[in-house]
């Protein structure tokens, strides 16, 4: 393992939406399209601490399904389309736009979570660490 201060200075969102090793920024974060793999392949970085939680579930909610049930209603209000055209149009943008951001957002907050160092609050006594 290299000395923590020869790692690059990295973002959380670069390497993050490149689903990339918070630390080295080569490793791969992910094992599968949303399984964190147990380690960094190139710089040994454990993530064992990356626990985003529903974090990326709500982003992606909050960020595509806003969109696409306005647009539903100004499609359904304006045409009164059969159900069928709802199918073809509403329902793959729902499921195309959450499936495309899920991987990126989780890599994403999986970096800022090391980047950040953030973790669970615990309370320390003066002269701890
Ligand atoms: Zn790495």
């Amino acid at each position: 393992m290299a000395d923590p201060a020869s790692y690059p200075v990295l973002t959380p969102f670069a390497v993050g939406i490149r689903a990339r090793c918070p630390r080295c920024g080569q490793g791969h974060l992910f094992r599968g399209f949303l399984t964190l793999a147990p380690s960094c392949e190139v710089c040994g970085l454990d993530y064992s601490f990356a626990d985003p939680a529903d974090g990326p579930a709500f982003f992606v909610i909050s960020i595509v399904s806003f969109p696409v049930i306005a647009f539903a209603a100004w499609l359904e209000l304006t045409y009164s389309p059969p159900i069928w055209v709802h199918l073809l149009t509403s329902a793959p943008l729902l499921i195309g736009g959450c499936l495309a951001l899920l991987r990126p957002l989780k890599g994403w907050l999986v970096a800022a979570q090391y980047i950040n160092k953030a973790g669970e609050a615990r309370l320390v006594r003066k002269g701890e660490d």
